[in-house]
């Protein structure tokens, strides 16, 4: 039987780049040994990160003003990190969007003022504000966005414009590479590698220079300064060195695919194939609103908890896997990432036709 599997993170791999990690795993050009046993400063490792940054700027249209940069401890290490890096005393600008927006929000407080500049907190989440209600800060040191909430399901459509002169923030964990989007209207973006490209382990982070310089660094701790990473090619220390790697090879599967436009245009097939079967349905019920739907997280609801719960046991018996909801919303949750095939929606899909009609 297939198995597909819908977790939210770490989530699945595309085949291909499983299978090739597999035939490379203890032998790597035949060197003898494993990518993960050899040393971050050899030969072999280099090329190997040097890739992983070279298919990144291709793919996502990177210029030379920007940083590539592999930091480890996640995405929620940058929550704090860039406020220690860019916010010192200042204030900074938050839309609340998620639990991941409110987290980021949260750890930017230990560094400086935050202005809240919309929530949705008080309707759970359920929509993105709308840009032109949003309450910014003129002279703000930076605008924090979160562009896909990974735990609620909502999305930007299009990204927001930046305030003027203000470097606009991204934290892009869940949908980096799902779609394509104009770098340079950001002055940093990152992202935890375990949605869409690679194992957990490392994240990829994506900062101007000009604005890297700006840390104050009498008083960042070397680790946590960009500047430590753009001088190293984030080599200050032993980097993520197998998580590295895989990075690369999940961004030459994406090369071969077409790239992120290429990508962007069965992700729009995928989630358009899910939410019109759910906006057909009166048994399943998504709570986000339609013009802020997720295409990468697919919240949804049968009409109990207990029925919710029967649908995810139900679901894994057939070989669609990891279907629950978060723990903070419960409900059920189908992330259709980058490396979810087409033929796993489908199959999602044909599960949820029957397991209605069995249960109306
Ligand atoms: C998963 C996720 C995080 C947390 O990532 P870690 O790498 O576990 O720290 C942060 N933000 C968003 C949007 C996420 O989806």
């Amino acid at each position: 039987m297939a198995v597909y599997n819908f977790a939210a993170g770490p989530a699945m791999l595309p085949k291909k780049v499983m299978e090739r990690a597999q035939a490379e795993f203890t032998n790597y050009q035949n060197c003898g040994s494993g990518i993960m046993e050899l040393s971050h400063r050899g030969k072999l490792f280099q090329p190997v990160i040097d890739r992983a940054e070279a298919n990144i700027r291709e793919l996502l249209n990177i210029s030379d003003d920007y940083a590539v940069l592999f930091i480890q401890g996640g995405a929620s290490m940058q929550f704090c990190m860039l406020a220690m890096n860019l916010l010192n005393g200042g204030t900074a600008d938050y839309v609340d969007t998620g639990v991941w927006s409110n987290k980021a929000a949260k750890e930017a407080k230990l560094f400086g003022n935050v202005n809240i500049v919309a929530s949705s907190r008080e309707a759970k989440y359920d929509h993105i504000p709308a840009a032109d209600t949003w309450k910014r800060t003129a002279d703000a040191a930076y605008m924090h966005i979160t562009s896909n909430n990974t735990v609620a399901g909502s999305q930007y459509q299009v990204m927001p414009t930046p305030t003027p002169g203000v470097p606009m923030i991204a934290d892009m964990s869940s949908d980096i590479m799902s779609r394509v989007f104009n770098v340079n209207d950001f002055g940093m973006f990152y992202a935890g590698a375990q949605k869409n490209l690679g194992p957990s382990g490392v994240a990829l982070v994506v900062i101007r220079k000009d604005l890297a310089a700006r840390t104050v660094e009498e008083k960042v701790p070397t680790m946590l300064r960009y500047s430590t990473y753009i001088e190293n090619g984030s080599m200050f220390n032993t980097p993520p060195t197998f998580a590295i790697y895989m990075l690369a090879l999940v961004t030459d599967w994406l090369k071969e695919l077409g790239g992120v436009a290429a990508i962007e245009k069965i992700n729009n097939e995928k989630a358009k194939y899910l939410y019109d079967f759910l906006d057909t349905s009166d048994f399943y019920k998504t709570p986000v609103a339609k013009a802020d739907r997720s295409r990468m997280n697919v919240v949804f609801r049968t009409p109990s908890e207990e029925l919710d719960a029967a649908f995810v046991a139900e679901a894994k018996k057939n070989g669609l896997t990891d279907l629950k909801g978060h723990r903070l919303v419960g409900g059920c949750r189908a992330s259709i990432y980058n490396a979810m095939p087409m033929e796993g929606v489908q199959a999602l899909v044909e599960f949820m036709k029957k397991f209605e009609l069995a249960n109306k």
